[in-house]
C-alpha cells in the first residue's frame, strides 16, 4: 500500500514530495524482519519485493532528484545508477556502514540518541557526518546541500549520521528490537493511514506519481516503509 504526498508538511522533508509504504495487512510488513529497528520483525518481509524495487528505481521527477532508505542488507540493494532512484543502505553500526561504501553502496547510519557528541568523526578513513538538518531549525531536505541533498549523493565518499530520536530512540542501538522512529506518533498515525487506504497497487503508483510531479522535483521515497515483499 502506498501513500504519495505532493508536498510534505513535515519540516525534516521541508515541501518536497514524499511516500509512505505499508502492507495491507501489518504497517511493518514492507520492512525487513532482519532490521533492528522493527519492533514487529513476525510481521515482517524476508524478501525484496522485485516489481515494487523495479518502480523505484526508475520513480525519479522528470529532470528531478529522489532518494530513499532500505534496512535490507545492502549487498541485496541495486548499485546506484545514472538516473535512477538513490537507494542508501541504512545501517546500525560503522563496521556495517564502512562495508557497504566499500560494496559501492551509499550508506547511513543510525546512531544511538547518546552519540550526539561523537559526530562528525573518521573511523577507518571514512568520513561520518551528521544530517544537517539534526543541528539547524533551517536546514531540511528540500534545501539540505543547496539542491543536491546529501542522501541523493550516490557517489558521496561519506556516511550520513542520523542520530536517534522520537519516542523509541533510548532502543537504537540496543539489543532489544526497536527504535524506529515510525513506530509511534504522527508518524504512526500517517503510516496506518498508508495501510488503510493508500494504492494497493504501490508499484503502479509511484511509478504514475513520480511521472506527475513538476520536472526538477525532490521525491523522498518511504519516509517509513521499505522495499520489502508484504505477506
Ligand atoms: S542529510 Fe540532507 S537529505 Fe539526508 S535526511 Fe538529512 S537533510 Fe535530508
Amino acid at each position: 500500500m502506498l501513500k504519495t504526498v505532493t508536498k510534505s508538511g513535515n519540516g525534516k522533508t521541508g515541501p518536497i514530495a514524499v511516500t509512505y509504504r505499508a502492507g495491507a495487512h501489518h504497517t511493518f510488513a514492507t520492512c525487513p524482519s532482519s532490521c533492528a529497528l522493527n519492533p514487529h520483525g513476525e510481521h515482517a518481509a524476508k524478501l525484496i519485493d522485485k516489481r515494487y524495487l523495479r518502480a523505484l528505481r526508475k520513480a525519479v521527477p522528470p529532470g528531478g532528484i529522489a532518494w530513499t532508505y532500505s534496512h535490507f542488507p545492502a549487498e541485496f540493494l541495486p548499485v546506484p545508477a545514472a538516473g535512477e532512484t538513490v537507494i542508501n543502505a541504512s545501517c546500525d553500526s560503522p563496521a556495517q556502514a564502512l562495508a557497504a561504501v566499500r560494496a559501492g553502496r551509499p550508506a547511513t547510519l543510525a546512531a544511538p540518541a547518546d552519540s550526539a557528541e561523537r559526530w562528525p568523526a573518521k573511523i577507518e578513513g571514512m568520513r561520518f557526518v551528521r544530517c544537517p538538518a539534526e543541528t539547524s531549525d533551517s536546514v531540511n531536505c528540500g534545501n539540505c546541500g543547496k539542491g543536491r541533498p546529501l542522501c541523493a549523493r550516490p557517489d558521496r565518499d561519506y556516511v550520513v549520521v542520523f542520530v536517534a530520536h522520537g519516542s523509541r530512540r533510548a532502543l537504537v542501538g540496543q539489543d532489544t528490537a526497536g527504535g524506529c522512529y515510525g513506530e509511534l506518533g504522527p508518524v504512526r498515525l500517517q503510516w496506518e493511514a498508508t495501510r488503510s487506504s493508500g494504492a494497493a497497487d504501490d508499484s503502479a503508483a509511484l511509478v504514475r506519481f513520480a511521472r506527475s510531479l513538476p520536472a526538477g522535483s525532490m521525491l523522498r521515497h518511504h519516509v517509513v516503509g521499505d522495499i520489502g515483499r508484504a505477506v
